[in-house]
C-alpha cells in the first residue's frame, strides 16, 4: 500500500496555497481507488484546505484532471461528491444539523458528555485509543478511524452523537459542521437507516498491528454489535487485564480548546476593536478610491482574485467560536492562512461589523458560509448590497433536500 508523504511541518498541513497545490500534485487517483479504506492508503489529505477555502472542489478536480482521468464514476469523484452532498444537506437543514434528524435506534438516554477514558485515550480498545491520540496530536484522522471512533462512542458507550461531534469538530483542522455533524448522525443512524458498527476484523484489515482489537468489545459478530447498538447500555471501558498482559493504559491530556485565538496563533496579526477597525478600513478605501472591502473569514482563505477589492480585512465572529471552540492547532492553521492575506483581524460580531461597513457607504465582498452566525450575517448583508460569492460547486445543489447521498448522487451525477 502506498502512503502520501507528509509534506512539511509536524502534521504536514502547512496553511499555504503552495502546500495545498503540492498535495494536489501528489494525488494518485488509481492508488486512491485501490487503497483509500486503509489507514495508510493513498488518501489526499486535502480536507483542511477545502474546509477553509484554500481550495474548492471544482478547482481540485480540475487540477487532478490535468494529469489523470477521473470520470464522475471514479471513486475519488464520488468522495468529493460526499462533500458537496453534506453542504447541500447543511444548506437545507441549517442548525438542524446540530440535532437528531431522525430518532436514534436506542430508546435509552444517551450521555451528554464524553467520558474521560475516551478523551484520555484509555478505553482499552486499541483502535479507539490510537485514533484519539492521533486526532489530538495532529488535527486529522483517516475517514475509517473517524467512523470507528464515532461508532464506538455512540453505539457502545451510549454517548449522544452531538457530544462526540462537538469534541471531534474542535480538534479537526478540517472541522466542518455539515460534514462532521452529519457524518456523526450517519453513524448514529439519526441521518441514515441503520447504526454503523465495525468489528475487530474490519480493524485488522485496514489498520496497523498496534490498532488491532482482538479480545475487546468489538471482537464479536455484526449481529451482536448491532444488538448492542440498539439494546444495551454503556459497555464501559475494557476491564483491566488481570494478568497485566496489555500493560498500563497511560492517560493523555486532551489538548485545550479556545473560544478566541491563543496569543501565539495571533502572532504578527494586529487585532482591532470595531471603531479602530472601521476607521482604518474607511481610510484605506478612501486612499484606494475603491469602496469595496474584501472580508477574509475562516472559510475563505484562498488566493484573492484578480480585480478584487484593494482593501482586505480579517473578521472573526466571536459568538460562533464561543459555541464551537477550536484547538490551538486549528487556530494556528486558520490564522496562519489569514496572515497571508491581511495584516489585522477583528474578533467581534459579523453582523454588526458588516452593518457598520455598509453604514459607512462601503461594499463588503465575501464568500458565502453556512456556519451559525455567519450565515445570518451574510444573508442580511446581501440584502443591503454586499457582494456574496457562492462556494464553487462541481455538482448541482438540488432545490429540495435529498435525504440520502444515493438520492443526491443519482440526481446530480446523471
Ligand atoms: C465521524 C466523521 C466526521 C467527519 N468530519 C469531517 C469534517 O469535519 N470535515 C470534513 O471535511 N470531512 C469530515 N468527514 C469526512 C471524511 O472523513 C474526511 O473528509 C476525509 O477523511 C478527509 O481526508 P482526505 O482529504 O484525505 O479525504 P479523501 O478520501 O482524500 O477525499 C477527498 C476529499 O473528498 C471529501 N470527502 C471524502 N470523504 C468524505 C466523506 N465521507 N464525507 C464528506 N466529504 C468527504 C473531502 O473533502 C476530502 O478532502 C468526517 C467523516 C466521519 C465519519
Amino acid at each position: 500500500m502506498s502512503q502520501l508523504p507528509l509534506l512539511a511541518g509536524e502534521t504536514g498541513f502547512e496553511p499555504t496555497p503552495e502546500a495545498a497545490r503540492a498535495r494536489l500534485e501528489a494525488v494518485d487517483p488509481g492508488a486512491y481507488a485501490r487503497t483509500r479504506n486503509a489507514l495508510d492508503g493513498a488518501v489526499t489529505r486535502l480536507s483542511p484546505y477545502l474546509t477553509h477555502g484554500l481550495l474548492d472542489v471544482p478547482e481540485a478536480l480540475a487540477a487532478i484532471r490535468t494529469r489523470h482521468h477521473v470520470p464522475v464514476s471514479h471513486k475519488l469523484a464520488f468522495e468529493f461528491g460526499w462533500r458537496e452532498y453534506f453542504r447541500h444537506a447543511w444548506r437545507h437543514l441549517g442548525e438542524g444539523v446540530l440535532a437528531d434528524v431522525r430518532p436514534p435506534p436506542w430508546s435509552g438516554r444517551y450521555a451528554s458528555a464524553m467520558p474521560a477514558d475516551i478523551l484520555e485515550a484509555r478505553t482499552g480498545v486499541p483502535a479507539i485509543d490510537h485514533a484519539v491520540r492521533e486526532l489530538h496530536a495532529t488535527g486529522w484522522l483517516h475517514n475509517h478511524a473517524r467512523m470507528w471512533v464515532a461508532s464506538y462512542v455512540v453505539h457502545l458507550r451510549k454517548v449522544h452523537w452531538r457530544a462526540g461531534a462537538d469534541w471531534m469538530h474542535a480538534h479537526l483542522l478540517d472541522g466542518d459542521l455539515g460534514a462532521n455533524h452529519l457524518s456523526w448522525q450517519w453513524v448514529a443512524a439519526t441521518f441514515s437507516a441503520k447504526p454503523y458498527v465495525f468489528d475487530a476484523g474490519n480493524v485488522a484489515r485496514y489498520a496497523p498491528r498496534a490498532w488491532q482489537c482482538g479480545g475487546t468489545v468489538v471482537d464479536r459478530s455484526y449481529e451482536a454489535l448491532d444488538a448492542l447498538a440498539r439494546g444495551a447500555p454503556d459497555v464501559g471501558p475494557e476491564p483491566a487485564d488481570p494478568r497485566g498482559r496489555s500493560g498500563p493504559r497511560p492517560a493523555t491530556e486532551p489538548p485545550a480548546v479556545h473560544a478566541s485565538p491563543p496569543a501565539d496563533a495571533l502572532a504578527g496579526l494586529r487585532t482591532a476593536d470595531e471603531p479602530a477597525w472601521l476607521a482604518e478600513i474607511v481610510a484605506a478605501c478612501a486612499a484606494s478610491g475603491d469602496a469595496r472591502v474584501r472580508i477574509v473569514h475562516p472559510w475563505s482563505l484562498g488566493a484573492p482574485r484578480e480585480g478584487g477589492p484593494a482593501t482586505r480585512v480579517g473578521l472573526l465572529h466571536a459568538p460562533y467560536h464561543s459555541r464551537f471552540p477550536w484547538s490551538s492547532r486549528r487556530w494556528a492553521f486558520v490564522l496562519g492562512a489569514m496572515r497571508t492575506h491581511v495584516e489585522g483581524v477583528h474578533l467581534g460580531d459579523a453582523r454588526r461589523a458588516l452593518d457598520a461597513l455598509l453604514d459607512a457607504g462601503l461594499v463588503p465582498v465575501l464568500r458565502d458560509a453556512l456556519v451559525p452566525g455567519w450565515r445570518e450575517a451574510i444573508e442580511a448583508a446581501a440584502r443591503r448590497g454586499a457582494v456574496v460569492e457562492p462556494v464553487p460547486r462541481e455538482w448541482d445543489d438540488p432545490d429540495r433536500l435529498c435525504g440520502s447521498f444515493t438520492r443526491f448522487w443519482n440526481i446530480v451525477s446523471r
